[in-house]
């Protein structure tokens, strides 16, 4: 029943597309005019499969750190076997293969992780059968049939195999975007980063190789496990590095995180006679709200606090932190010293028109008391900044609070 509603929650639009996807891909599969399957293709089959469950059952821990973390938009690292078989198997194979990985990957998370729900197992099924199907549609307006063909055409090959790659890799990027329910503003959001997509690329090069060892050599195929586990293991390092500048509750940069961009902001300025902003946010009366209505709605409380703090600055560079508990820190670089009050005045209002579910009930009235400092009228070093931004925040609460407090208006 719950594993139903995960996919009904999503919305109309996804569920219409996530759907729409699965029958075009089942129709794609079960298109007459395969080729016959021979046994040296099965072969291959069968060894795809395996080399994609030890990949899966040996990256485990990894994969389980990544799902606990933001996901990633379309890293896969499947494409290492999929694509393989875009390269050697006829469509409905391939459909069999893209199956059975996805069902070892469902079953693990059904019985070990119990995380994904079905529905979206399906549905990434689905997409990275299309974009196979694309690929291999890319291959055939080349006029190779599979990485043996490609073999035999020499240049023409190559650039039928790398055009199979590159429509992969497009089409995937561009599937996945609708079956989300949220979608992102920046390239980054919608793409992923940099070095997301090198991941995807990397593990895609690894496909084509290990297709050309299957075709010439199988048993080199193995040669092709120890690289993908490594690529693997780099995504975990990279997602622990970002995850230990982050705050877990809200994702918004914890204390360390924050202090090394704005140490760098500060040498900036120094540098070429900047100038930044500092703003330090406290809820008011928030233990109220814990006692109320819970801890868990107080959580809830912070973290859409912190989308109305982030919401509200959006500018290049600006870093929104938490420095635990209901205190909150903003950098601004490169802001004139003049829009810094209103900026904060903009922020205070937000929070303050927020309604915040709370089972039954909705939070509402929330305020926040604001202190706000720059560089360098307020201080040289961040301590000092931060300082005289708590110092203004003190006085906003001695005062009232649900205000904003200027550093200048405290000395
Ligand atoms: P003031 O207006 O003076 O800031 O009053 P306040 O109640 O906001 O401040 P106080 O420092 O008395 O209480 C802060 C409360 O924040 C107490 C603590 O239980 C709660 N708190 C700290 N961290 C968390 C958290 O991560 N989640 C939740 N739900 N509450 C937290
Ligand atoms: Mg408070
Ligand atoms: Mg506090």
């Amino acid at each position: 029943m719950a594993r139903r509603s995960a996919l009904w929650r999503q919305g109309p639009r996804v569920v219409a597309y996530c759907l729409a996807s699965e029958v075009v891909a089942v129709a794609l599969a079960l298109r007459p005019a395969s080729p016959a399957v021979d046994r040296r293709t099965l072969l291959v089959l069968g060894t795809l499969l395996v080399l994609g469950v030890v990949q899966a059952e040996t990256g485990r821990r990894v994969e389980r750190n990544q799902r606990r973390r933001s996901q990633p938009p379309h890293i896969n690292m499947t494409s290492a076997w999929t694509f393989a078989g875009v390269l050697l198997l006829p469509p409905v194979l391939l459909a069999v293969l893209v199956a059975g990985l996805y069902l070892h990957l469902a079953m693990r998370s059904w019985y070990r992780l119990s995380r994904v729900p079905a529905s979206r197992t399906v549905s990434n099924a689905a997409i990275i059968l299309l974009s196979c199907y694309a690929a291999q549609a890319a291959l055939r307006l080349a006029d190779v049939e599979d990485i043996r063909s490609a073999v035999a055409r020499g240049w023409a090959g190559t650039f039928a195999v790398v055009a199979a790659g590159l429509t992969f890799f497009v089409v995937n990027a561009l599937l996945v975007l609708p079956a989300r329910r949220r979608i992102g503003r920046t390239p980054a959001a919608l793409f992923g980063t940099w070095s997301d997509n090198g991941l995807e690329l990397a593990t895609l090069c690894l496909g084509a190789v290990n297709a050309l060892a299957l075709a010439t050599l199988p048993g080199l195929a193995a040669l092709v496990l120890p690289p993908v586990l490594l690529l693997h293991r780099t995504v975990l390092v990279k997602q622990l590095e970002v995850a230990a500048r982050r705050d877990e509750k809200t994702g918004l940069y914890n204390t360390t995180g924050w202090h090394a961009l704005a140490e760098r902001t500060l040498s900036d300025a120094e540098r070429h006679s900047g100038t930044f902003g500092l703003l330090m946010l406290d809820l008011d009366h928030f233990k109220q709200v814990n006692d109320t209505y819970g801890h868990l709605a107080g959580d809830a409380v912070l973290r859409a606090v912190a989308q109305a703090i982030t919401s509200s600055v959006r500018g290049r560079g600006d870093a929104v932190g938490r420095f635990g508990g209901e205190e909150f820190v903003v950098l601004l670089p490169d802001i004139d010293p003049a829009d810094i009050g209103p900026l904060a005045e903009r922020i205070r209002r937000a929070v303050s028109t927020l309604t915040v579910p709370a089972g039954q009930c909705s939070i509402t009235g929330l305020s926040t008391s604001i202190g706000t400092a720059n560089y360098p009228t307020s201080g040289r070093s961040l301590q000092h900044l931060l300082d005289a931004a708590d110092t203004a925040l003190y006085r906003a609460k001695a005062t009232g609070r649900n205000k904003v407090v200027h550093v200048t208006d405290v000395v």
